[in-house]
């Protein structure tokens, strides 16, 4: 799906149903682009709009309906940040927070409480959230939480990566080569941003395949050779570097 192509894009307030709207076309511009995000969140109905959302918003978004499925999500798949519900059947949004950091998981959480839950925002924090949002919310806030959260995460106050004469604009999902905007797919996109945020080191293609798809996308990790092909034809062939057994490093 090449970007600007993006379907209607959405706004409403989450957390109360008959209050939902498709209004927005802010976000369709350029097609945003993404990392691996995990939705831990049992209203099946809400949970469905978030990652509607999630996705519109250019996010690649697994979901899990129960803390137990969070749980073993969180602790066996490779995510750059995880929206938790504390109110889930099986084990709560707080033992599953505990249980990661226990383990030694340092993947940005941001939690969902509910309204006035000042206790449980407390609790969250204490056990190692990294932000929290009430219910309801806009789906922008939780978007640009969820941006901001990420930048935090890899060390990044500003949303545009800079690497050489490339820039990667993460709000807008635009790649500029000297100056130029390139066109690039939203698979291109995350590839990219993968890429800028780790240009310290070589990323396997393991590792590339394990964060631009969702656990229900087919993983082919030839397709990220073709990918990887595709965006050294569009940013010229210098731009990313292969060392055999190593994998691709920009810069
Ligand atoms: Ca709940």
């Amino acid at each position: 799906m090449p970007p600007g192509s993006w379907g209607s894009s959405h706004e409403g307030m989450i957390g109360k149903q008959d209050s939902w709207e498709f209004s927005c076309s802010y976000w369709q511009r350029n097609g945003v682009i993404t990392i691996r995000i995990l939705l831990v969140e049992d209203e099946a109905v809400f949970a469905q709009r978030i990652r509607a959302n999630l996705t519109e918003a250019g996010f690649v978004t697994d979901h899990a309906a129960d803390g137990n499925k969070g749980w073993i999500l969180g602790d066996t798949q490779a995510y750059d940040a995880a929206i938790l519900d504390l109110g889930l059947p099986a084990l709560s949004g707080l033992d599953i927070l505990k249980r990661w950091r226990h383990a030694g998981s340092r993947l940005p959480v941001l939690i969902l409480t509910g309204r006035s839950g000042w206790v449980e925002r407390v609790n969250g924090l204490n056990a190692g959230a990294d932000d929290y949002l009430e219910k309801p919310f806009q789906t922008q806030e939780l978007v640009a939480r969820l941006r901001a959260l990420l930048r935090r995460s890899s060390g990044m106050a500003d949303p545009t990566i800079r690497c050489g004469e490339l820039e990667l604009d993460t709000t807008t999902g635009v790649a500029r080569k000297a100056g130029r905007s390139v066109d690039l797919t939203a698979l291109e996109l995350r590839i990219l941003e993968y890429l800028m945020h780790r240009t310290e080191r070589f990323v396997s293609q393991s590792e590339l395949r394990d964060h631009i798809y969702s656990v229900e996308e087919t993983r082919d990790t030839n397709a990220v050779e073709v990918h990887i092909a595709r965006l050294r034809k569009k940013l010229g062939r210098g731009i990313i570097r292969t060392a055999r057994g190593m994998g691709y490093r920009i810069g």
